[in-house]
């Protein structure tokens, strides 16, 4: 180990504001939080709609305990597969309006997975610069070329795929996770199919959010699966759970069946998981309440903000982000929210690029305007908009 110096790095990781510590939290995840004794108003959690402590949970989690036990035992291509974790798979199915769709123990997982089993050499992989670093890592791992467009920039996403013979696959996140913002997927399906490219989305923040019943991009942006052949969407989010999806036709899913490694080789996620995640993808169904519960609280966030001059990113989703610009200011800033009882992500590089550190604050269904008046009258305090040296946008 001496070689490393991991010392060395650490020291060097610290003096220029990276180091990052993870903060405990003795409670479960809910708007009001408990962290160091202290009791603080959640505005970092990808738990949009609320779900993760939904209250019929313990109920489902015990009955399907007794049906099936805990763990899994394998992985689903051995004997791990049992009947919640087929359940989940026929809903998610029906509800993004696809064939079929294949679980994955996580989001990250399921890009590593579309991008390794479906790309190949001699391929290329036109990617967004501002992807979620699972898609690049699958990049990484896929035996094919790759070259990005600058953040939804559809020019030159155009001038990319005129290029070449080769057989060409875009891939975007719907919602970026970093800055909330939308890409355009209209535009990049018409892209897509005047190159006859395949297009793949990973929609990990917009499902459960966007759309009127939470069907995310699909909804949104109305795209079936001819138009989106791959939809990837995660339960560990929205869906106050853990896990994910890759949704599209038969073949499609067969395929990845056969050939998807981080499917294959790993363990399936424990039925009473698949069960609780299915509890509350049913909850999203039956309740769009909470859905329009989050998407007041976007617009009244927005509004009250924008008449006390907080500068936000454009952004209809639940992630808000306001830009702060070097790594040390966003921790003081960071540190004075903290002492005022507010959590909220403090983002820095390499999650961002450079001078780009900011605070991701996130919305959910059951924040009050209560919670939402005092988190903006504390980011009224710090005076943002005199921030301006530091913003480097
Ligand atoms: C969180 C996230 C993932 C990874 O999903 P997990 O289920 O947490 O592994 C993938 N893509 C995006 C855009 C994400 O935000």
């Amino acid at each position: 180990m001496k070689f490393l110096d991991l010392e060395k790095r650490l020291v060097d990781r610290k003096q220029r504001g990276l180091l990052r510590k993870r903060k405990l939290i003795n409670s479960p995840q809910q708007p009001q939080i408990i962290c160091d004794n202290k009791t603080l108003i959640n505005f970092a959690s990808n738990d949009y709609l609320s779900l993760a402590n939904n209250s019929k949970i313990a109920n489902v989690l015990q009955q399907s305990q007794q049906e099936y036990g805990f763990g899994s035992g394998a992985s689903h291509m051995i004997c791990g597969h049992q009947p919640p974790h087929k359940k989940l798979e026929k809903t998610l199915a029906k509800f993004t309006q696809r064939d079929s769709t294949l679980l994955f123990s996580s989001g990250y997982m399921a890009n590593l997975a579309i991008l390794q089993s479906l790309s190949g050499k001699g391929d290329v992989i036109v990617a967004d610069k501002l992807n979620h670093a699972s898609l690049i890592d699958g990049v990484k791992l896929s035996q094919a070329d790759s070259v990005r467009y600058p953040h939804c920039d559809m020019v030159l996403l155009d001038k990319r795929l005129s290029k070449g013979k080769q057989n060409k696959f875009v891939v975007t996140d719907s919602v970026f996770s970093m800055d909330g913002d939308i890409a355009p997927l209209k535009e990049i399906v018409r892209l897509c199919e005047k190159y006859h490219a395949i297009l793949i989305v990973d929609d990990a923040h917009g499902f459960g959010v966007l759309g009127e019943y939470g069907r995310g991009c699909i909804e949104h942006f109305d795209l079936d699966q001819k138009k989106l052949p791959v939809l990837m969407g995660t339960l560990g989010k929205a869906i106050g759970g853990y896990g994910a999806f890759v949704a599209g036709e038969k073949k499609l899913i067969k395929y990845l069946t056969q050939t998807a490694r981080s499917y294959i080789y790993t363990t399936a996620m424990p039925a009473c998981v698949a069960a609780a995640n299915l509890e509350n993808l049913k909850a999203l169904i039956k309740y769009p309440e909470r859905n329009r519960n989050l998407k007041s609280n976007i617009s009244y966030f927005r509004k009250f903000c924008n008449k006390k001059n907080i500068p936000l990113l454009e952004s209809i989703t639940a992630i808000q982000p306001i830009i702060i610009g070097d790594n040390q200011t966003l921790l003081d800033v960071n540190k004075q929210l903290l002492n005022a009882g507010i959590m909220v992500g403090a983002i820095r590089p390499p999650s961002v690029p450079n001078n780009t550190a900011r605070l991701r604050i996130t919305l959910s269904a059951m924040h009050s305007k209560g919670d939402i008046d005092y988190l903006i009258s504390q980011l009224f305090k710090l005076k943002l908009d005199k921030l301006e040296v530091n913003r480097n946008d």
